[in-house]
């Protein structure tokens, strides 16, 4: 089954020979609709789109190229589109500063067991 990417003005489908990889929308209806607000695509008769189950982000619109469960990753929600400018060094700081912030984590000492870290109620203070 052919699969193209939904994003606007990005043509990348798994047909063109290219690596791409392809994701669905999260189910957590928060991170859902952030998504959708990213996409920021619109039906040609104005009304609000919305994807089906079907729809497709390629790896592109990602900064690490793939989507990430964790909500404090750049990549929880996809950010590489044409309709947002982005440059790619703040992209890339971006990254950069996640990676600082992970490893600044891990020298953390903890006593506890680690928390499942996605868990399917998230109060919705936290994404904002
Ligand atoms: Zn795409």
């Amino acid at each position: 089954m052919p699969k193209s990417c939904c994003a606007v003005g990005c043509s990348n489908h798994n047909m063109m020979g290219k690596k791409f990889s392809f994701f669905t929308f999260p189910k957590h209806p928060e991170r859902w609709k952030k998504w959708v607000n990213s996409v920021k695509r619109v039906n040609p008769d104005g009304s609000d789109w919305r994807p089906s189950k079907l729809t497709v982000l390629c790896s592109e619109h990602f900064l690490s190229g793939r989507p990430s469960t964790d909500p404090t990753h750049p990549d929880f929600i996809p950010s590489i589109f044409k309709h947002i400018k982005t440059d790619s060094k703040s992209s890339e700081s971006k990254l950069r500063r996640f990676a600082a912030a992970s490893k600044r984590k891990l020298h953390v000492p903890s006593q506890t067991p680690p928390k499942k870290r996605f868990p399917a109620e998230l109060p919705s203070l936290f994404w904002n």
